[in-house]
């Protein structure tokens, strides 16, 4: 209906930004919105569940500093000492076809892509508490106790910035959070400067008709 869209969703790690996304993505796919989760390149090893190609694309450092220097990320940074990049052309690519497309990037990727992209909507996943955050950490078992330590420590710096974001979403009941999400998302595509193509054709139509069936 409108053009394709890109979205970005940074929380501290475990704030539930996967979860979020891929909910939501599900809901607005059946309001008649095609969308797509960018899988990012990393460095860092795969947890047990992730697939390569699916939770992201692991390579080594050698191959990611050539993608670097070949301009193949539209937006890379360096996580608790993995690096962590976004493909353009995954991503342009997408939004060539009228498909709306997700990042799930931390913080410095996405000011990267807010110069690179200035229309881009920026949502930030606010976890209700330290306990809570920690807690689901731990709970989804995929990290050692360091590398939680890691991304508590990181999540402080993260809600520094969190103010720049265009929209704050507390991520307490999950069911609420995807909601709001989709909410956001649909309220973007219904900016009236976005709208402005379809409404047009709506005006021109309804004047012809108009003509037509008044004379
Ligand atoms: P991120 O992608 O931000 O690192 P995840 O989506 O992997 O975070 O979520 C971290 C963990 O928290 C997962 O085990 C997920 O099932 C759980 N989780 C996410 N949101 C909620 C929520 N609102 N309530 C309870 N658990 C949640
Ligand atoms: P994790 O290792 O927990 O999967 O991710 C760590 C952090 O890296 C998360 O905040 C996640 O959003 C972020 N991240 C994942 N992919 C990218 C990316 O392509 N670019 C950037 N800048 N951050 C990313």
């Amino acid at each position: 209906m409108t053009e394709a869209l890109l979205f970005i969703v940074s929380s501290p790690s475990g704030g539930g930004k996967t979860t979020v996304i891929k909910s939501a993505m599900a809901r607005l796919e059946n309001r008649g919105f095609p969308c797509h989760f960018s899988v990012s390149h990393t460095t860092r090893s795969p947890r047990p569940t992730e697939l390569d190609g699916v939770d992201y694309h692991f390579v080594d450092r050698g191959e990611f500093e050539s993608m670097v220097g070949r301009g193949e990320f539209l937006e890379y940074a360096e996580y608790a000492g993995s690096l962590y990049g976004t493909s353009r052309r995954e991503v342009l690519g997408k939004m060539d076809q009228g498909i709306d497309v997700f990042l799930d990037i931390e913080v410095q990727g996405a000011n990267q892509v807010k110069t690179a992209i200035p229309d881009v909507v920026k949502v930030f996943l606010y976890p209700p508490s330290y306990e809570e955050l920690k807690g689901r950490l731990i709970h989804r078992g995929q990290n050692s106790p360091e590398a939680i330590r890691r991304r508590l420590m990181w999540a402080e710096r993260e809600f520094s910035v969190a103010g720049e974001f265009d929209y704050a979403i507390i991520n307490d009941r999950l069911d609420e959070a995807v909601e709001t999400l989709v909410g956001i998302c649909l309220a973007e595509h219904h900016r009236s400067d976005r709208m402005k193509p379809v409404l047009d054709g709506i005006r021109q139509d309804f004047v012809l008709r108009l003509k037509e069936d008044v004379t």
